[in-house]
């Protein structure tokens, strides 16, 4: 049974010196002349015998993720080297899968236990373990066992951990030379699939970011250590404010840089730290420490925003320990090659904008997704970025070729010479498409027949905007309001939400808006907001149905577009809409919004244009009555062809299963322009179809001529528009729609070839 701990602790293990002493022990290690297992066996005696336990033991990950008895003091010799354990397998397979230090009293009572005769370790009961991690990577356990059934102290197991952040330092050096080592042996060209976040491609030579490895992890004058922790602490805190104050940084930018500066003042992080340090930790490993437990518990939490943020917290962290190194700021242009490609296992934003982003010509990541902070601002430089490569950070070399294709989601490791002809190819003519769309700016969107076609901008982040200036954009079709709602840390008021829609009418020069009312949940979750647990929130509690159960925001949202359309034409769409009645319930609200904003005296918008998208197929069957009770109507063909498929669009393994191209999804595009068409109601698409060439020259075809798309695509849909034909599509088109085959694709570039259409 486990022994009540306060009493056994004194009389086991005196807390105070031994602890010193073992510190001090561990500090020497870094100065002694010796091998890694020297080192390692000599940390391992210290403890066993300052902590006075009967066994200390350094397990090592070894290739299939098996742990190795690596060293050993009081287990039976022969079983070192001999001794292994999955990950997962007994108490110490336990301890590593977790990732996080655990005691057991009474091994033996243990469901999980596993004995390993030949380490004799018959005799102990007690054991406790820590991971050794090493930026989030696990390099083994450190582990210790007493013949006595025990719980060891919290005390204990903090030492333990400080003392696993030593090894963690000594290790890491001879595993990543291992590592690099059987790599540059087998420098062989590699294809390796990743998931596309922005599409693009690019070659250069590749530079890998890393954490900087630590001087020291443990310190004697742990004064001294809380003195220069303060001081960075404090620097970083004025370098972010500095970054805040620059003009070029955009809203988003500025609303992370915000959420650095919430964590720096926060008292616990900071005292945590403090903490570390006089448990004998310097001052760079307290803040390391730290940061990995909060992202440990971070990573529990199945929120996909607050999970995004572990990035932005590491980053933070990883400045306040170069901060600590070099006692100045990060040198914005870490002299990177002419065409960089930057590959890391997480990147936060501030540390992208470190860097000389023009050199930067591609992001490889190991994880990232679209709606990371990092993704958001490589968008707005427009740099292709890929991720979901396990190990790339450790596979990749500096200066290794590497050639990215963010279109179809590969990235070629050292090519081989015939890869490296076809992308010169692809980027000359990339460049060369880039120069002719520049041309094609000033010009009309009109077919060769003379069909005019209003090419319009989605946009949520002021970047969007921004990156569409100059863009001969019609308006914006697509206003993603929830993308605001994301960056900023709390539900914005009614004063807010005024400011920001009003900017955005300023920006576009009152061109049409259309705003879209907030459309979260799903993937889109606000940190702040009540989130769901459910099984499949793509299908759960979204968009409408949130703001017309949660009446005050819709409520609130809607005033806002009035008050910032006050004088000018308002568009107003609502998303996720499933049937007429959902449809008038939404309007119902709008128009009594309006009504109060009129007995208040406030000025109106001068005209008033209620939409909905669809999105949901049931909508289809009530088009008829639809079209007699809206303004005007917007196709989501992103969640529209996920329900018409039933095809989750976060999925990569499907979601190039079907396609939008398909006689069914285009015979559906036909039917709802058409009933749209004969009741004279205006009709767009703004889902990402019509950003792609292709797509769109099948969407005018079918007789569209309003689409709405992202920034990057203008030049590339103006010229599709500009060198068809309308009505010989459309001929075209329709004599296929019933077709039996799953895509028309190929036929449909064919065509555009023969017909020498700019796709
Ligand atoms: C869509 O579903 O096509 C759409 C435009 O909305 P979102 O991508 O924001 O869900
Ligand atoms: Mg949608």
């Amino acid at each position: 049974m486990p022994q009540p701990t306060v009493k056994r602790k004194r009389k086991n293990i005196s807390v105070r010196s031994p602890f010193e002493q073992l510190l001090k022990s561990v500090r020497k290690t870094g100065r002694v002349k010796e091998s890694v297992e020297g080192k390692i066996n000599y940390i391992i005696q210290s403890v066993a015998s300052e902590l006075k336990v009967d066994v200390c033991s350094c397990y090592l990950m070894r290739p299939g993720d098996v742990l190795e008895l690596y060293a050993s003091v009081g287990l039976n010799e022969k079983a070192i080297h001999d001794t292994f354990l999955r990950i997962g397998e007994g108490l110490v397979g336990e301890i590593a899968l977790k990732r996080k230090p655990q005691s057991f009293a009474n091994v033996w009572e243990h469901a999980s236990f596993v004995y390993k005769p030949e380490t004799e370790e018959k005799k102990y009961h007690s054991l406790a373990g820590v991971p050794i991690l090493y930026e989030n990577v696990l390099l083994g356990v450190l582990s210790i066992q007493t013949k006595k059934t025990f719980v060891y102290p919290p005390e204990t197991m903090n030492l333990l951990q400080v003392v696993a952040m030593a090894m963690a330092e000594i290790l890491y050096e001879s595993v990543k030379n291992n590592l690099e080592q059987k790599i540059v042996s087998g420098h062989q060209p590699k294809k390796i699939e990743a998931t596309r976040l922005i599409p693009g491609i690019a070659m250069g030579t590749a530079y890998v970011h890393k954490r900087e490895a630590l001087n020291a992890v443990l310190a004697s004058d742990s004064d001294k250590e809380v003195k220069r922790l303060e001081t960075a602490i404090q620097s970083v805190e004025e370098e972010i404010n500095q970054l805040l104050v620059k003009p070029a940084v955009s809203s988003e930018q500025s609303a992370i840089l915000e959420t650095y500066l919430m964590f720096i003042r926060d008292k616990g992080w900071v005292n945590k730290m403090i903490k570390a340090v006089q448990d004998g930790l310097t001052a760079e490993a307290a803040v390391q420490k730290v940061c990995r437990e909060i992202v440990q518990r971070m990573e529990l939490i199945t929120d996909t925003y607050i999970k995004e943020r572990i990035h932005d917290l590491q980053d933070l962290a990883n400045r306040i320990v170069r901060r600590l190194q070099h006692g100045k700021p990060v040198v914005k242009t870490k002299k990177l090659p002419r065409n960089t490609i930057l590959v890391a296992k997480s990147l936060g934003p501030a540390e992208l904008l470190d860097y000389d982003t023009s050199r930067i010509k591609g992001i490889v990541l190991e994880e990232g997704s679209q709606t990371m902070h990092v993704v958001i601002i490589a968008r707005s430089y427009n740099i292709p970025v890929i991720s979901g490569i396990k190990n790339i950070s450790t596979l990749v070399l500096n200066g290794d070729l590497l050639a990215l294709d963010a279109f179809s989601g590969f990235l070629y490791l050292n090519p081989s010479d015939e890869v490296q002809d076809e992308f010169e190819v692809r980027l000359k003519a990339q460049k060369r498409l880039q120069a002719r769309l520049t041309q094609l700016s000033g010009l009309p969107a009109v077919t060769k027949d003379g069909v005019e076609v209003s090419l319009n901008l989605n946009a949520g982040l002021q970047s969007d905007i921004m990156n569409a200036r100059g863009a001969s954009f019609d308006g914006i079709g697509l206003y993603r309001t929830e993308l605001p709602f994301i960056s900023s840390e709390r539900l914005p008021d009614t004063v807010q939400q005024t400011d920001i829609y009003k900017r955005v009418m300023l920006e576009m020069k009152d061109k049409p808006v259309v705003f879209r009312t907030l459309d979260i949940g799903s993937d889109k979750v606000l940190p702040y907001f009540e989130n769901q647990t459910e099984k499949n929130p793509a299908m759960g509690w979204r968009s409408i149905r949130i703001t017309l159960d949660r009446r005050a925001i819709l409520r609130g949202q809607l005033r806002s577009f009035i008050r910032a359309c006050a004088g000018k034409s308002l568009h107003v769409m609502f998303p996720m809409i499933t049937s007429v009645a959902e449809f008038l319930e939404a309007k119902k609200t709008f128009e009594l919004e309006l009504k109060r904003e009129k007995e208040l005296g406030h000025p109106l918008p001068i005209e008033v244009k209620i939409g909905t998208m669809i999105e949901v197929p049931s909508l289809l069957f009530q088009l008829e009555e639809l079209v007699k009770v809206v303004d005007f109507v917007s196709i989501g063909t992103n969640d529209l062809s996920q329900f018409l498929f039933a095809t989750d669009r976060s999925n990569s393994l499907i979601w190039e299963r079907y396609d939008v191209l398909s006689p069914s999804f285009l015979k559906m595009m036909r039917y709802i322009r058409d009933v749209c068409y004969q009741a004279g109601v205006p009709c767009s698409v703004c889902g990402e179809m019509a950003s792609h060439p292709l797509e769109s020259m099948a969407l005018v075809g079918l007789g569209y001529t309003k689409l709405s798309m992202n920034a990057g695509a203008l030049g590339k849909v103006k010229a599709v528009v500009r060198s068809m034909n309308q009505s010989e599509t459309e001929e075209f088109l329709l004599r296929h729609l019933s077709d039996q085959t799953a895509s028309l694709r190929a036929l449909l570039r064919s065509y555009a070839i023969d017909h020498e259409i700019f796709i």
